[in-house]
């Protein structure tokens, strides 16, 4: 029985989903208007261990992430530029070019971590109807006020705004900070449509230079959606409402996730998800990693160093989702030499190789199932805890079990972990012809009992990253150093 920690009630639930084989996911996804760096990437790597763990246990899962390609502004309290016009502006591509080019680099990224790819992945620019019909029913119940700049939602109005965080609007508006926004009537208040030209200046006197390039009619007047909308406006129309799991980093409790709830609860009257998880910060020097902070580093930046992308996928698996974790690179050179361990074992494990063959779907496939071991799926089970799981691969494979049933496991256990194990189970690993040719010539020396020569030879084989064991009647083995 699977277990998660749902943010909402604050405890570690048993997880039932509202369909019997069937899990409705959504996740927030990148606003792309520069690189996703290694933080997000621990969040969608966490959202993707959640989900392949879900597969594991018999569910089909049907993902939603989004791509926000407009209204996330600079400011917090719905102030400042929009992230994608800002960026337009100052490259001079136009805002959709910006947004294309930053998707198109998040999903190959997404792909060299193995990120499996969401059922659906909704443009927040391709949804302008829906997310207006959204604020329409919110106007209509009375939700919403008008300010010079845009259309709000009056939190004041909504009593439980504040459940997820678990913080009463009272004192959020006390630790609040001056808003810049005067206009609106509490601070926790948030935009659902922003004007392009506000302060009463008409869509026609509007000089070139302030116009946006991303803006559309609505009720209100030309404008752009507010950032919260569009997943309430997408998950309903993808998922219904409730829908089971929704998930992101902890920074999007308070007040993205907040708002959600209270638009799309308002609306409905329903509750927006069943089960709200949400994983701890990525940290550089005990600070966290952030766009906007200016300490993150991209893929590109370890593809640059030599790294694995997948090493970065092993390094997050070794903390807990909920824990918080400190980037280094002596921590990453760990887990890349623990992936390369890993990678290693797997190649001789031969047996896997018959079931595995290129181009199938994996042991699935074939009726291979219930291999992982119990240890590794009740781990997983209690919260996703990939730490524990990790060990319990390891011990597996140094225990005595045959080499067919841990290929068979590792095969299973890799379907979560997801690094790329089960299409070189059983790859063996072709021996450089200088590396064969030193050894038989040691093999040779052995044979003219000239010991000296053989360790001088078996040195040099080291030196090409291969370790030699000799075994009966001259034969012998030759395995890369891992
Ligand atoms: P954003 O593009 O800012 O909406 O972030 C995308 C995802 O990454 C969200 O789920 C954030 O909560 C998450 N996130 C942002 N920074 C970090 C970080 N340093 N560590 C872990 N997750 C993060
Ligand atoms: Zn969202």
């Amino acid at each position: 029985m699977l277990k998660v920690w749902n943010t909402l009630r604050r405890s570690l639930e048993e997880f039932h989903s509202l369909k019997d084989d069937e899990v409705g996911l959504y996740t927030c996804g990148p606003t792309v208007y520069n690189p996703v760096h290694l933080g997000n990437f621990r969040s969608y790597i966490f959202e993707d261990i959640l989900k392949r763990t879900l597969v594991l246990l018999g569910y089909r899962v049907k993902h939603v992430l989004n791509i926000t390609d407009v209204g996330h502004l600079v400011g917090d309290g719905d102030v400042g530029e929009d992230k994608i016009e800002r960026e337009a502006a100052k490259t001079g591509k136009s805002a959709w070019d910006i947004a294309k080019e930053y998707e198109a680099k998040f999903l190959k990224d997404a792909e060299r971590l193995n990120l499996i790819p969401p059922s659906i992945m909704p443009h927040a620019t391709e949804h302008i109807t829906e997310q207006i019909d959204l604020i329409q029913v919110l106007e209509k119940k009375g939700f919403t006020y008008q300010t010079s700049d845009g259309i709000y939602f009056d939190t004041s109005k909504f009593p439980e705004y504040g459940k997820l965080s678990g913080q009463k609007l009272e004192e959020k508006e006390a630790g609040a900070r001056v808003e810049v926004n005067q206009e609106k009537r509490q601070p926790s208040d948030f935009a659902l449509w922003k004007f392009s030209y506000p302060n009463g200046r008409s869509f026609d006197s509007a000089q070139d230079a302030l116009r946006r390039q991303m803006e559309w009619a609505s009720p209100w007047g030309v404008g752009f959606p507010g950032w919260h909308i569009e997943c309430s406006a997408m998950s309903v129309k993808y998922l219904g409402q409730p829908f089971d799991l929704h998930c992101s980093g902890i920074d999007h409790i308070a007040v993205h996730h907040e708002n959600e709830i209270a638009q799309s609860e308002a609306a409905f009257g329903r509750p927006l998800a069943n089960y709200w998880m949400h994983n701890e910060f990525l940290l550089i020097n005990g600070g966290r990693m952030g766009k906007s902070l200016g300490n993150a580093y991209t893929l590109d930046d370890l593809v640059a160093k030599k790294f694995d992308p997948l090493a970065f996928r092993y390094y997050c698996l070794g903390t807990h989702y909920r824990q918080k974790m400190n980037f280094t690179w002596e921590g990453l050179e760990g887990a890349g030499q623990a992936l390369k361990k890993l990678q290693t074992t797997a190649r001789r494990l031969l047996v896997g190789a018959q079931f595995i063959a290129p181009g199938s779907n994996g042991p699935k496939d074939q009726g291979v199932m219930n291999h992982a071991p119990t240890g590794f799926i009740h781990a997983l089970e209690d919260d996703l805890n990939t730490s524990q799981a990790l060990a319990i691969m390891w011990e597996m494979l140094k225990s005595d079990l045959s080499d067919e049933d841990k290929g068979l496991a590792v095969a299973k256990i890799d379907e979560v972990f997801g690094l790329g194990l089960s299409s070189i189970i059983g790859q063996s690993i072709e021996v450089p012809a200088e590396v064969t040719r030193l050894a038989e010539e040691r093999c040779t020396a052995r044979g003219a009992k000239d010991w000296e020569k053989s360790d001088q030879l078996r040195e040099q084989i080291e030196a090409f990253g291969w370790r030699i064991e000799d075994k009966n009647r001259g034969e012998f083995e030759l395995t890369p150093v891992s």
